[in-house]
């Protein structure tokens, strides 16, 4: 089918710097939003609306590719629209309002959370830029009353555009859908109504025709914030909102990984481990909701309660640098390298390291070996919207299976059942499953490994994405079987 479509996320999908010359260059960018959206924006030749980093300015013009290899490389210059703020905005939207109040709050971690008014006025404002911005795009489309037309946009910073470019789109006449996703977790709405403009957000939902969420438990909260804050009618069997004159048609549309291209790799990548003993792997962005460090209490507690198995592991842990101008996220690296450096010292001995830990990113293509040599993956958030991560470990697990230890507090964790789930805050639970993992048979560990594996390759990033624009292409459908 033939669709005019405008994708909207705070980043565009690819960074800009500039060369040697003070010329602007493309930067590749490897997120998964990336990967599973660029082939979209090339098939119909839609377009791009996000910031392209500080370095770009307004009288620069947008760079070619020149990296064949990147996954945006096809997208031209004229099918991107930069959005530009000031280093104080992007401070006051980005680190204080979206990662000072959205983040923590979203993530159920209200006691982290801070709110400031001069924050939330700067995101309303970037979200007025963005909704013009689009608006001015979609005028490009080729017919104006097409209901094929299409605004996509993406997570939590933009969560009060949709309804400016609902009433921009109503005034001028112009036929577009605009769908939403989000990519981390929605809250109870106890917790939501903690965000002093809870109000606001939702009714900026609600300038959407399709709004969707990793898991069902996320959609449900969100229908909970409807009907208890605004007082909008639900329909909880069909997932539909009314409010006024609105509608909007709620789905959990879990997201996958390119499987295939994990195993692939898994099978080309290097041997990342030289040593004899089995590896408790753990990789993360260094973020306060990826349990990390309750992770390492809980590696130490194995350690002390199971002294057999010292020396016969090694956890390693990777650790994303992430937020890195934020406080608290500095905080937490002292922290975590604090703690991390107390239980080496604890347990090491002269041929030894119990911890070895990496603050850096790796490439995919080198995780995918790293995953697949992994004995056992030890991923514990206190709370994540879906963990990639477990995913992606499954999928390269393509000789002698390893095992996947997940919390039930990730979205991951809602579905993976043959995995081991484990409550993150609890370091006895924590030690115990690492010592089942650690002991687990190998017909136990194929047997999990191919549930989980079954599961993932069928329910692939392509899968998330046709089930996307089906759920999009049902909205007319699900909203008249209301009316
Ligand atoms: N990742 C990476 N290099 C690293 C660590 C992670 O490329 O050193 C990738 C990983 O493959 C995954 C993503 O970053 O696709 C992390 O996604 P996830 O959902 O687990 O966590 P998020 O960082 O989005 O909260």
């Amino acid at each position: 089918m033939k669709r005019s479509l405008i994708i909207v996320s705070n980043r565009l999908p690819f960074v800009i710097n500039l060369n040697e010359n003070g010329e602007p260059v493309r930067k590749n960018s490897a997120g998964g939003l990336v990967t599973a959206l660029a082939p979209s924006v090339v098939k119909f030749y839609g377009f791009w609306v996000g910031w392209a980093g500080n370095e770009l300015t307004e009288d620069m013009t947008i760079p070619e590719s020149d990296d064949p290899t990147a996954i945006a490389h096809k997208i031209k210059p004229s099918q991107i629209v930069p959005i530009f703020f000031s280093k104080e905005t992007y401070n006051l939207y980005y680190n204080g309002f979206c990662n000072g109040s959205l983040w923590p709050l979203m993530h159920s971690l209200p006691t982290i959370a801070s709110f400031k008014s001069e924050q939330w006025n700067s995101y309303v404002s970037v979200n007025e830029k963005f909704a013009n911005s689009t608006y001015e795009t979609v005028k490009k489309f080729e017919n104006l009353t097409d209901k094929n037309n299409l605004v996509w946009i993406h997570d939590y910073h933009l969560m009060v555009m949709p309804m400016i470019l609902r009433n921009l789109l109503d005034d001028a006449n112009i036929t577009c859908k605009i769908a939403f996703f989000l990519h981390i977790p929605f809250p109870s709405w106890d917790i939501f109504r903690l965000n002093p403009w809870a109000n606001e957000i939702l009714l900026g939902l609600l300038g959407c025709d399709l709004i969707a969420f990793h898991t069902n438990t996320y959609a449900v909260n969100f229908i909970d914030c409807c009907y208890h804050i605004l007082g909008a009618r639900v329909d909880r069997r069909e997932m539909l909102i009314e409010y006024g004159n609105k509608s909007l048609v709620v789905r959990a549309l879990p997201i996958g990984i390119p499987y295939e291209w994990f195993e692939k790799n898994a099978r080309i990548a290097p041997k990342p481990f030289n040593f004899r003993e089995q590896v408790i792997f753990g990789v993360d962005r260094l973020d306060y909701t990826k349990g990390i460090i309750q992770r390492v209490l809980g590696y130490e507690r194995f350690l002390d309660k199971y002294p057999e198995c010292r020396e016969k592991v090694v956890f390693f842990q990777v650790a994303v640098p992430s937020r890195t101008d934020v406080e608290d996220y500095k905080n937490l690296k002292d922290e975590l390298e604090r703690e991390i450096g107390r239980v080496s010292g604890r347990f090491a001995t002269a041929e030894w390291t119990p911890i070895k830990y990496i603050y850096n990113n790796i490439s995919q293509c080198d995780l995918a070996g790293y995953y697949r040599d992994a004995r056992i993956a030890l991923i514990t958030p206190v709370r994540d919207g879906m963990n990639l991560v477990a995913k992606e470990y499954v999928a390269c697990q393509i000789a002698d299976p390893g095992v996947l230890i997940i919390s039930p507090f990730t979205g991951a964790g809602e579905t993976m059942n043959e995995a081991l789930l484990v409550n993150p805050l609890e370091h006895d639970m924590i030690a115990d499953a690492i010592k089942t993992a650690y002991d687990m048979k190998y017909y136990e560990r194929k047997l999990r490994m191919n549930a989980l594996q079954t599961r993932e390759r069928l329910f692939n990033l392509d899968t998330w994405l046709e089930s996307f624009f089906e759920a999009i292409d049902l909205v007319d459908t699900v909203k008249k079987m209301q009316s």
